[in-house]
């Protein structure tokens, strides 16, 4: 599932290619049709990611509400003459966004239909603060965490807690902090929550910026630069279970948190002494 960096980065470049222009829309799958019916011909005004959602707005008023989930694209495409054929589109492409000469394909998505405002404000309600957005409250996620007994590894997927982490981030920023996944969330003192917001946040700006996931520090893998990290090192623990952690050399864990596989090493992150023991 895409993180959220990977949506606030969608909306950017979309806003660039498409804002204040006048768009066809249409659904090529026909499960849309209805919606890109009443978009079509509309300027795009505006486009705003919210943890893992966007939304668009257009000049009639109108929202259009996307969530990719697990299995959602989008292709751009750019046509060298607006009189070029457009390009094929797939047996999933729910929505097909044309303005001069950008091309829009969405695909796949779990989410794709018109909220009016009291629709869009009670999704957003339902989700915690997004550290991407200006408007983010850590204060909010605090109070969250502090109120559940589920680990911190799970709490980090729970968007009603906080919103845009992955899978991929959660581990990163776990190890980063040295924080064992297992330990209760409303166990954190408020320095260690401080220190996970701070690296969550980083982390996911820095992805926004690069379209891409590198948390390791240059050094840590033997190079100056983050540019010189090879392609195969831009982690620390996600998915590096069975070998040797980047900072210590303990072998790096795997087991199951939240429905997904969750990566730590017990040396870095401070596992209680009994498993560092058997491990
Ligand atoms: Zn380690």
């Amino acid at each position: 599932m895409p993180e959220g960096h990977t949506i606030h980065r969608a909306a950017r470049l979309q806003r660039r290619a498409l804002k204040g222009k006048v768009v066809r829309a249409d659904s090529p799958q026909g499960r849309f049709a209805a919606g890109a019916a009443v978009l079509d011909g509309q300027t795009l005004t505006g486009i705003e990611a919210y943890g893992k959602h966007l939304f668009y707005r257009w000049s009639a008023g109108d929202t259009l509400h996307v969530h990719l989930g697990l299995y959602g694209k989008f292709r751009a495409f750019r046509r060298e003459d607006p009189a070029d054929p457009l390009p094929p589109t797939t047996a999933g492409t729910r929505l097909r966004l044309v303005a001069d000469d950008i091309v829009l394909h969405l695909a796949g998505p779990t989410a794709c239909d018109l909220v009016d405002p009291a629709q869009e404000d009670a999704l957003v309600a339902r989700l915690g603060p997004d550290p991407l957005r200006r408007d983010a409250d850590p204060e909010r996620a605090w109070a969250a965490l502090a109120r559940r007994t589920i680990p911190i590894g799970a709490a980090l997927l729970d968007q009603r807690i906080l919103s845009g982490v992955g899978n991929v981030y959660r581990c990163e920023a776990l190890f980063v902090t040295g924080l064992w996944p297992e330990r209760p969330a409303r166990a954190l003192s408020r320095p260690e929550f401080d220190r996970i917001w701070a690296t969550v946040a980083a982390m996911l700006r820095d992805g926004e910026k690069a379209g891409r996931i590198l948390t390791v520090d240059p050094a840590d893998v033997g190079v100056r630069t983050r540019s010189q990290v090879p392609g195969g090192e831009r982690v620390y623990v996600y998915k590096r279970d069975g070998l040797p952690c980047r900072r210590c050399g303990t072998t790096v864990l795997t087991w199951t948190s939240a429905l997904r596989a969750i990566f730590a090493c017990p040396s870095c992150q401070h596992a209680p002494a009994a498993l560092e023991a058997a491990s």
